[in-house]
């Protein structure tokens, strides 16, 4: 009975499925995420939290650098092979770039750019998430939101001086670690006191507090909270949420040096990706998705990869020479914050509204920043590419002076009007940001930097040193010293305003995804990360991408809860397995019935977990099993049980010894034993220890079959197998495993390079119209 298909070396072709995919159980997962950034990372290792879901995660970049950890060696990382190192034109900034292009950093890493960035935790103005709400976001208003950001957090609050802390509004048992700079630093507590002074008030900017403005539009003042860990080491997505389960999770499988290069699309479902490796030989390939794709490459880079995949405006794409899905109209619009970029860590914040943004004067638009003034001047040279970055223009001696104190004022504007764009680019993506290009905005960024620069004249500044604000030469000359001139700002906007690294919006919510991060027009895909925010936020991003990495887990969680359960229960593998019979090698699932041989309507279910047991009750206690029908679900009580049992007296025992066949018994017990152990271990593998050198192959027979064709089936059947294997390598024994359910035969090989070349060659073979899973 010679049933597989085709020798070996042209079997690989059929696996070939509808529409032209290669989807095989090694290459299929539950989850494909692509990106491990804020939120991606946040993504892949929430769903896998649930052992019955395989989840992989495909990422451009390797895992972070040491240097990455080093908080104040953050500036150090940019325009390195751990950086996207996109570039783009100012718009209406960037006057004195050198060649007309900014640096638009963002992390090649495991954690992204929160491996990259510069560390401040800022949640962002609770106004913000009302307005996406009111947009049409539903679910998405600060009260909805505030779980997700606690969620995540673990706020380390005793290293909190002067700083106040709403312990309402945080979490303090996430894997996130958030601290304040302990011991503050004495410029850092008089800048907070200036800003009081001035009128703000002191409170934790990450609570309900931050929506509270007086009638000149002035907010909260506090020290930075920063996403740092009590040693003093950065906090990333990746060091929180992925490296404490990779290696340890069998499920999560993490795929570094991966770049995605479309989406895989059936139609009007998304059932895969491809990607390109970005090591070796640059091999193209492809993953499925049996759920879902959810693309978390932040703002540039997924839209990049909807617009590659033929997601967005049809004819620019075809200008593109991207083959578009007449499916979808979407427009991709870009908005981010900018400001004078920092250098050091920034230290703290106050938070102003200016009045004058025309689509809501309520907008927090500007932040006042305290920098302490640390870096070298090679830094600002590489990372601004600013071209009068000279001793002349911008007097080093006082800037970067060892002994002196200084400090640096950043003024973001954070709620711009204007918008830029993303279009695909080669490999990539070219990115306009249009800075200020927008008419209102100028005048918004003004006043911003007047009211910051009045901190200078409050008391706790003035007293704290001779204060010399340093004006760029080139400025000072054509424009004067005035600091309470609007020419003199607006001028220095435009010549050396650069992004603060905040793109949003390119995916936003009800524009490109629904509130739930679905796209429109395509099943099984979901964006999630800062391209779903509908507007930029007031504050920094890094928090709110972990919240919407929170949220979209949750999301998909709640969708596909019970369908990985009940796809679990069938394959015997994850959070269900049940406990095998040894003997029958089936479920052990017992349905009672009464005298009269009918079904009383109850049944004992047998798990290999205690932790199953609770998962089961937990998920299919009052589940709908058929409409009308629900089923109540409860840990089964033998207690009555064993009281009723009746024990065999010794004669009986002794009796029933005399029957058994001591050595057949064993090799059934010990073969069925190991297909149990296959059945509930995570990954399906079966090491003998001394690697794995026993390969699973399923769905080589059914019970059904095995019975019509009589008693030599299994004979046959094992000896086929061998001659199928021995051409892969010295075979010491083929074992199928009678009556087994998913047609289970065991190979073992003398060496486990051969097991895996077995698995790689039979893996989704055909054999007797069934397709092979090989593990
Ligand atoms: C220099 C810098 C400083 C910053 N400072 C701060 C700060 O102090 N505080 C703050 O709150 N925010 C800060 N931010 C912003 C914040 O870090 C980002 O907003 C946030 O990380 C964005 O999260 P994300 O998930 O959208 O994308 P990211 O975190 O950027 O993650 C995207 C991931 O997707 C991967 N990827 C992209 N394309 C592909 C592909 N085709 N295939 C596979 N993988 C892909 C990337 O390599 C990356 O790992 C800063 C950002 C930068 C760049």
């Amino acid at each position: 009975m010679r049933r597989f298909a085709g020798a070996l070396g042209q079997c690989r072709g059929l696996r070939q499925r509808t529409a032209g995919f290669a989807a095989t159980a090694a290459n299929t997962y539950d989850f494909v995420v692509v990106g491990g950034g804020a939120a991606g990372a946040v993504v892949a290792a929430r769903l896998s939290e649930d052992p019955g879901a395989k989840v992989l995660l495909l990422e451009a970049g390797p895992k972070p650098p040491p240097d990455a950890s080093v908080p104040v060696a953050c500036g150090g990382l940019q325009q390195t092979a751990v950086d996207w190192a996109r570039r783009g034109p100012g718009g209406g900034i960037g006057q004195k770039l050198k060649d007309g292009m900014m640096n638009l950093p963002s992390g090649k890493m495991l954690g992204g750019s929160t491996s990259i960035n510069y560390m401040a935790y800022v949640r962002g103005d609770p106004g913000d998430f009302d307005a996406w709400a009111a947009g049409g976001a539903e679910g998405w208003t600060w009260k909805e939101v505030l779980p997700y950001f606690r969620k995540s957090e673990s706020l380390i609050s005793d290293a909190a001086p002067e700083a106040a802390v709403d312990k309402e509004a945080h979490g303090f048992g996430g894997p996130y670690s958030v601290s304040f700079r302990n011991p503050q630093r004495d410029d850092v507590s008089a800048f907070v006191r200036a800003a009081q002074e001035q009128g703000y008030k002191a409170a934790d900017y990450n609570s309900s507090a931050r929506a509270e403005l007086d009638a000149a539009g002035r907010g909260v003042v506090s020290p930075h909270q920063f996403s740092i860990k009590a040693n003093g080491r950065r906090e990333s997505s990746y060091t929180a949420f992925l490296e404490p389960h990779m290696g340890k999770r069998p499920n999560l499988h993490v795929q570094e040096h991966a770049r995605a290069s479309r989406v895989l699309l059936d139609g009007q479902k998304a059932v895969g990706v491809e990607y390109v490796e970005e090591v070796g030989l640059g091999e193209t390939k492809q993953v499925y998705a049996r759920h879902e794709v959810v693309v978390s490459c932040g703002s540039y880079a997924s839209a990049g990869l909807l617009l590659r995949s033929g997601l967005g405006p049809k004819d620019e794409l075809a200008d593109d020479g991207v083959d578009c899905q007449d499916t979808s109209a979407f427009d991709e619009y870009l908005k981010t914050g900018r400001g004078l970029a920092a250098t050091g860590l920034y230290e703290a914040s106050a938070f102003y509204s200016s009045g004058l943004k025309p689509s809501n004067p309520s907008a927090q638009d500007g932040q006042i920043s305290f920098c302490c003034c640390t870096s070298l001047p090679s830094l600002w040279s590489m990372n601004f590419g600013i071209k009068d970055f000279t001793e002349d223009n911008w007097n080093f001696e006082k800037m970067f002076h060892e002994s002196q104190p200084s400090g640096m004022l950043l003024f973001t504007f954070n709620r711009p009007e204007s918008s830029g764009e993303v279009r695909l680019a080669g490999k990539d993506v070219h990115v306009q940001h249009n800075y200020l290009t927008h008419e209102a905005d100028a005048a918004m960024y003004v006043a911003t930097c007047k009211e910051g620069i009045k901190f200078l004249d409050q008391p706790s500044l003035k007293g704290f040193g001779d204060l010399e604000v340093l004006i760029p030469k080139a400025l000072s000359e054509r424009f004067g010293t005035d600091l309470q001139s609007d020419a003199l700002w607006e001028a220095w906007i435009r010549s050396y305003a650069q992004t603060i690294y905040h793109p949003v919006a390119t995916c936003a919510l009800n524009t490109v995804v629904d509130s739930e991060c679905r796209v429109f027009q395509v099943d099984g895909l979901r964006v999630a990360d800062a391209s779903i925010m509908p507007d930029a936020l007031s504050g920094n991003t890094q928090a709110a991408c972990i919240m919407i990495g929170e949220k979209a887990a949750d999301m998909i969680a709640r969708q596909y809860g019970r369908l990985l359960g009940k796809r679990s229960c069938i394959t015997c593998t994850g959070v269900w397995e049940f406990m095998l019979d040894v003997e029958t090698c089936a479920s052990k699932i017992r349905i009672y019935t009464g005298q009269d041989g009918r079904c009383k309507g109850d049944a004992l279910v047998t798990f290999a977990n205690a932790a199953s047991v609770q998962l089961a009750v937990k998920f299919l206690h009052e589940y709908e099993i058929r409409p009308g029908c629900r089923i109540c679900v409860q840990q089964a009580d033998f207690e009555e049980v064993e009281k009723k049992s009746a024990k065999l007296s010794k004669e009986e025992l002794k009796e029933l010894a005399t029957t058994r066949k001591p050595d057949a018994d064993r090799a059934k017990y010990i073969a069925a034993k190991n297909v149990l152990k296959e059945a509930v271990s995570w990954s399906g593998e079966m090491d003998d220890g001394t690697g794995r050198r026993i390969v699973i192959l399923k769905h080589l027979f059914s019970p059904e079959e095995a019975e019509k064709e009589g008693a030599e089936f299994y004979t046959e059947l094992a000896q086929e197998v061998q001659e199928e294997c021995d051409k892969i390598g010295q075979v010491l024994r083929v074992t199928p495993i009678e009556q087994h359910l998913q047609g289970i035969v065991c190979v073992k090989f003398k060496l486990s390079s051969e097991a895996e070349e077995c698995i790689r060659v039979m893996d989704g073979r055909y054999f007797g119209g069934r397709t092979v899973e090989a593990h």
